[in-house]
């Protein structure tokens, strides 16, 4: 399949060239014909599947023709986030370079002043959140009776978010006989209502199980005290051949505590989350996609649909609440074909919350044990042949989590995680999967190549081979 098969203009097929783009994912070969013939849609796959270029492509050359008028925009994408917002933007920017469309972005925590004179202007493609497009809309500083076509994208994020009842008010404000699109990584029945009363017939595409995660990313949990968490975290920050990492936090203020301990570590990081200011959210953006950062502390508000290149680790520093955040945190790395990633810590607070996550993506993640190790660990200096106990207190520490139980023999321990483990894949496959991760900067090595001695001298750490109950 070829973008070129698809129907769209010379001056964006260039454009796709341009970008990079060789061929169109599933989602866009199957949606760009149907909305270059002006139908409605539905269009459900997995973050990172390349759903952007799908609705923006087609919209480029249905919006191409036609006459701009003040004050009525004639196109609407919703977005649940700023960020998202200015990432559909920028996406336009790119493709839409060779053609004379006007764009604006309309999102809060910006002065309205020019967002006000380019309505005043004419618009032909309108970013939005709900929250900014309805209290301009309320000022009558905008008419949406030109629309002719309507994409509400992340509908399940908008969900999240509580913005349904202004996704419908905004609807209801929209011609009957425009064209609609929406497109999310899950389809809960409230986004299945939605979709009945605002599509008129539409074409339904699903790209892969709705909730599944992608199999570009290698996932792993880890059973640790809530207190040895931190620790953890940079061991494997330290160990993992992380190049960039998001890092996940449920806690605005954890998202602030961490950054903080990570840059009193060393690290180079920073923190995104509903509190910040958009200006401050998007320099740190910013500093994270010119690698001036390399570790993002993030809530979920903040980095939902975030796309940014190359992102080698995803960290759940804590088990997301809601199952459908881990599917998309996840997602924030493994994008576009590369390999990534993700860490997943439980406490044992977190066991209903993680067994959620492994019903809707519908497989076991896999316990994080010494073989997935990508470091050589050498076992602390033992005193004999059979009294390899490391040395750290921390090491027994750690295993406090399985309980008041006897200590089990080591022998048992390193098979446990086998034994949670889900049936899956063989694991030799992993580090294959994961050398071929998308470098960033430096790389050091190929993940299957043998580990230079001394890379790591220290004992190896308690967390390895904590099973689950
Ligand atoms: P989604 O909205 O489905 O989560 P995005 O539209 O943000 O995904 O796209 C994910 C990544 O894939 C982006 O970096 C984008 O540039 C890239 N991408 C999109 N389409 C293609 C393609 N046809 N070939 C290669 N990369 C692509
Ligand atoms: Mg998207």
């Amino acid at each position: 399949m070829n973008f070129a098969d698809l129907g769209l203009s010379e001056e964006l097929l260039k454009a796709v060239e341009e970008a990079g783009y060789t061929e169109p994912t599933p989602i866009q070969a199957e949606a760009i014909p149907a909305v270059l013939m002006m139908k409605d849609l539905i269009g459900i796959a997995q973050t990172g599947t390349g759903k952007t270029a799908s609705f923006v492509l087609p919209m480029i050359d249905v919006m191409a023709s036609g006459r701009r008028r003040a004050l009525m925009p004639r196109s609407l994408i919703l977005e649940p986030t700023r960020e998202l917002a200015a990432q559909v933007a920028e996406n336009f920017e790119k493709y839409g370079k060779n053609h004379d469309l006007k764009m604006t972005l309309l999102i809060g925590g910006v002065q309205m002043g020019d967002q006000l004179k380019a309505l005043n202007e004419g618009v032909d493609v309108l970013i939005a959140t709900p929250g900014r497009l309805m209290d301009l809309f309320e000022r009558g500083k905008i008419l949406l009776s030109g629309c002719e076509l309507l994409v509400i994208d992340e509908a399940d994020r908008m969900l999240d978010m509580g913005f349904i009842p202004d996704i419908e008010f905004i609807c209801e404000k929209l011609p009957e006989n425009r064209q609609t699109m929406l497109f999310s990584a899950t389809m809960p029945p409230v986004i299945k209502k939605l979709a009945d009363k605002f599509l008129t017939n539409p074409k339904q595409i699903e790209v892969s199980r709705a909730a599944s995660t992608n199999e570009n990313i290698t996932a792993f949990k880890i059973n640790v005290e809530q207190r040895k968490k931190r620790e953890t975290l940079e061991w494997l920050l330290n160990n993992d051949h992380v190049e960039t990492a998001i890092v996940f936090s449920n806690k605005k203020t954890m998202v602030r505590q961490l950054n903080k301990d990570l840059q009193r570590s060393g690290f180079k990081s920073g923190e995104i989350h509903g509190d910040i200011d958009q200006n401050t959210r998007q320099k740190e953006l910013a500093r994270f996609k010119s690698g001036d950062i390399n570790i993002l502390v993030a809530s979920d508000v903040a980095a939902r649909g975030l796309d940014i290149k190359g992102v080698s680790h995803v960290f759940n520093f804590d088990t997301p609440w809601h199952p459908d955040d881990y599917v998309h945190r996840i997602g924030r790395t493994g994008r576009a074909g590369a390999k990534g990633r993700a860490f997943t810590f439980v406490t044992k607070a977190d066991a209903e919350a993680i067994d959620n996550v492994e019903k809707l993506t519908k497989s076991k993640i896999d316990v994080f044990g010494k073989k997935d190790v990508r470091v050589e660990l050498k076992e602390a200096p033992a005193k004999s042949e059979n009294s390899r106990k490391p040395s750290k207190p921390r090491q027994s520490d750690d295993r406090e989590d399985a309980g008041d139980k006897p200590k089990k023999p080591r022998k048992a321990r390193e098979e446990k995680p086998e034994e949670a483990a889900a049936p899956a894949k063989p694991r030799k496959e992993k580090p294959a999967k994961a050398a071929k991760s998308e470098p960033r900067k430096k790389r050091s090595r190929e993940d299957d190549e043998p580990v230079a001695p001394g890379e790591w001298n220290g004992p190896q750490p308690g967390f390895l081979g904590v099973g689950f109950d």
